[in-house]
């Protein structure tokens, strides 16, 4: 589409604009399988994302889990969204020629002996994802505990570390990517669609993370962001076969680095990784691991977590142009790609979305 305008020294200039059916803010998980639905649906898209090194995405550990809370009662939707999930990531992965998911149990070494207790209870009511082992001594030559553990069988490892990267290589190569600042200034609501700089398209979708919670259409919503921490550490001689959890996960990694956290904090000032934290961590590693450590790198991130623990999906009762695929809290990894493909059925076929995540459930708060 060309259209005519006039350059700052007044004579008339003409820009080239480009048009998509959707422009996405963000490629965290949100941004990477929403795109991905939207390639299979034939609808287009253009990618914005700035290379930011701390993001949710970036230093999330990368674990479903099916289980959650003291009480290990079954997480929301994980009937639907986990065999969902190891669908999808296989399917990107062969895409991409990488290995997305792995499965895994979680030895889950009880911390307390009411931990213990809760745990047997469950299992007796519900073997799901539960099992008690037959040797409560087969982790001693690695691991100190006192109370012995269960398991929890199985769960998925999504390997963030090479979906992310390699998924923004398949956008690049399609010319589907401007790695750049989104600034919301240059946004133009118009009564077709919207205008941003030299792109227009009928519909745009911020997966843009915590941001969202400072984007004047959505700031209203409530938002519950919480800072977690992380530290990476080279441990030579322990399985990566297992995630061992114990308070604190640890989550194999790459080799024989593994990933340690992490935390939940509603206040604070910045999102720096604290001195406290990795000494916290050291501390866990030297009482929990029977084997020699090094600290490699230490990381900290914010969640979009909202209040009521449900995501934020759809678009904008006002400005129906303008849409959200966020608030995925604790469980990108496994929310993510459920919410994607919805979201895109939506957009093709106007099938509904699930009142919990459709953020018309705030349509009082969003056209206030
Ligand atoms: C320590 C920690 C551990 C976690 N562990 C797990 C786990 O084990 N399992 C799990 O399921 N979840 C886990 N999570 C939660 C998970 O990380 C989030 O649910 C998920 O990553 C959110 O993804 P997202 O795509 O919505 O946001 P993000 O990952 O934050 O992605 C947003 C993207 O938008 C880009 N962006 C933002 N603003 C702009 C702008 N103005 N212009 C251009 N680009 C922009 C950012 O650069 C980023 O790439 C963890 C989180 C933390 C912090």
């Amino acid at each position: 589409m060309f259209y005519a305008g006039h350059s700052s020294k007044g004579w008339p200039a003409y820009f080239c604009t480009m048009h998509k059916d959707i422009l996405i803010v963000g490629q965290g998980i949100c941004g990477t399988f929403l795109s991905w639905y939207l390639e299979q649906a034939g609808i287009s898209y253009l990618v914005i994302d700035q290379l930011q090194a701390n993001t949710a995405s970036k230093v999330a550990a990368g674990i479903i889990n099916p289980v959650t809370g003291r009480r290990i009662v079954k997480t929301w939707m994980i009937e639907e969204v986990m065999p969902f999930a190891h669908e999808a990531y296989n399917s990107l992965g062969a895409e991409l020629g990488i290995t997305a998911i792995e499965q895994k149990s979680i030895v889950d070494f009880y911390a307390t002996p009411q931990m213990k207790l809760a745990f047997e209870k469950r299992y007796q009511d519900d073997q799901q994802y539960l099992a008690v082992p037959s040797d409560e001594n087969y982790w001693r030559h690695l691991f100190n505990y006192d109370f012995g553990y269960g398991e929890i069988d199985p769960c998925y490892l999504i390997r963030l570390q090479d979906i992310l990267p390699a998924y923004r290589t398949h956008l690049a190569n399609k010319d589907l990517l401007r790695e750049e600042l989104f600034e919301q200034e240059h946004l133009q609501v118009q009564p077709d669609g919207i205008r941003y700089k030299d792109l227009t398209a009928s519909r745009i979708i911020f997966s843009d993370g915590i941001a969202a919670a400072s984007n004047s259409y959505f700031q209203n919503l409530p938002f519950a962001l919480n800072k977690g921490e992380a530290v990476w550490a080279e441990i030579d001689g322990l399985p990566a076969t297992h995630i061992f959890k114990k308070g604190f996960n640890l989550v194999p990694w790459k080799d024989n680095i593994f990933w340690l956290g992490s935390t939940y904090l509603w206040e604070f000032d910045n999102d720096n990784p604290t001195p406290g934290f990795k000494q916290f961590a050291h501390n866990w590693l030297l009482q929990t691991v029977k084997l020699p450590f090094k600290i490699l790198d230490h990381k900290a991130a914010v969640r979009p977590a909202t209040l009521e623990r449900r995501p934020f999906v759809g678009f904008h009762p006002q400005y129906p142009a303008i849409g959200l695929f966020n608030g995925m809290g604790t469980k990108g990894c496994s929310l993510g790609p459920w919410f994607a493909r919805q979201l895109v059925q939506h957009l093709q076929t106007g099938a509904p979305l699930a009142p919990e995540a459709d953020i018309r459930r705030f349509q009082r708060i969003l056209t206030r």
